[in-house]
């Protein structure tokens, strides 16, 4: 399977790792779009939303602890941030591995683009 996040979670692709346990990885986005920007993967391969199942609820849940504590440890938490995961073409999912996005550090606009 030729999955650029999967390649990332090997090691074959180099990325800033800031957080990796037994279900998860998080790095830094090689784009970021906040002083934040922070992408949390399952380091099982799930492409996109539609194909999250029961039995993966925990995963799922797992990055939004994740993605919470280090919004925590970097500050965040008062201020506020955003937790977002695209799903297929409209939403703009580029990446077909799923990643929860976390931006912080910046106002950030609502309704997105
Ligand atoms: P999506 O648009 O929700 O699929 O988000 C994909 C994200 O992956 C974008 O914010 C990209 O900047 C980011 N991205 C793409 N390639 C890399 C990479 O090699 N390292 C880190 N982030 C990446």
């Amino acid at each position: 399977m030729d999955c650029l996040f999967c390649k990332i979670r090997d090691g074959q692709i180099p990325a800033k790792v800031i957080y990796r346990d037994e279900v998860c990885l998080g790095f830094e986005d090689i784009n970021p779009q906040a002083p934040t920007h922070v992408l949390f993967i399952p380091l099982q391969h799930i492409a996109t939303v539609n194909d999250i199942t029961p039995a993966d609820r925990q995963t799922v849940g797992h990055l939004y602890t994740a993605a919470a504590q280090l919004a925590r440890e970097r500050g965040h938490s008062e201020q506020g941030y955003r937790l977002v995961m695209n799903c297929n073409r409209d939403a703009g999912q580029t990446v077909f591995h799923i990643h929860l996005h976390l931006l912080a550090g910046r106002p950030l606009m609502w309704p997105p683009g």
